[in-house]
């Protein structure tokens, strides 16, 4: 018995656990849902919900052509790893297309450790982006192929941007590249130095006050 639930935790057939909370970190009945959202302790992976407002699906970005939705996304998502490395090492960094509440401009980063996430979690729960003060938490989700959508990387999902599963917008390949490269060498500066990366912020969308925040948060790593 013991072995039969092992097996279908967290799948379609676990009548306790939402797999979809557990997949995806969110799913669209919420608070409401009959099975179990068990918020994690620990994680490497945090969520901040309902960040990126994706001007493809408002009608000013109707007027965007490709290019300029591409460049302002871009921006966005280095805006964010510049600012959420500074809690740790980032591994990943996502954002969501999806249109549907409860996945609708969803930024998702995975850290290299748990007390990284942990910090991060704690302190952009302090934070504002876009005006907006910023939600952040643990999330169960540890594999990001598994929690996108198979059909929309083939380019065949019919729910399109109503999709349960992750529908994740593209950075520019090179950038990432660059935002990768560029982490890993302040962080060598950082270890070198035996200091942390003292960039005081100054980016698009965050309100700076973070200072305060940090004051005492030493590396956990
Ligand atoms: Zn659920
Ligand atoms: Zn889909």
């Amino acid at each position: 018995m013991a072995s039969h639930l092992a097996s279908i935790f967290g799948t379609e057939q676990d009548r306790v656990n939402c797999s979809f909370y557990l997949k995806i970190g969110a799913c669209r009945h919420g608070d409401r849902c009959s099975r179990k959202h068990i918020k994690p302790q620990f994680s490497q992976t945090i969520l901040l919900p309902n960040v990126y407002n994706n001007p493809a699906h408002t009608p000013e970005g109707a007027k965007m052509g490709q290019a300029e939705l591409q460049r302002n996304f871009d921006a966005f998502y280095e805006d964010f790893w510049v600012e959420l490395c500074k809690y740790g090492n980032l591994v990943e960094l996502h954002v969501c297309d999806n249109v549907g509440d409860h996945l609708m401009g969803n930024v998702y980063a995975r850290y290299e450790w748990e007390a990284e996430a942990g910090r991060a979690t704690n302190e952009l729960n302090d934070r504002w982006y876009a005006m907006r003060p910023l939600h952040c938490e643990l999330s169960p989700v540890s594999d990001f192929k598994e929690a996108c959508c198979r059909q929309n990387e083939l380019g065949t999902c019919t729910r399109e941007g109503f999709c349960n599963f992750m529908h994740l917008c593209h950075p520019t390949k090179s950038l990432v590249t660059s935002l990768q490269s560029s982490q890993r060498m302040s962080r060598r500066k950082a270890a070198a130095a035996g200091l942390e990366d003292k960039d005081a912020g100054g980016h698009m969308g965050w309100t700076p006050g973070a200072a305060k925040a940090r004051q005492g948060g030493g590396r956990r790593d």
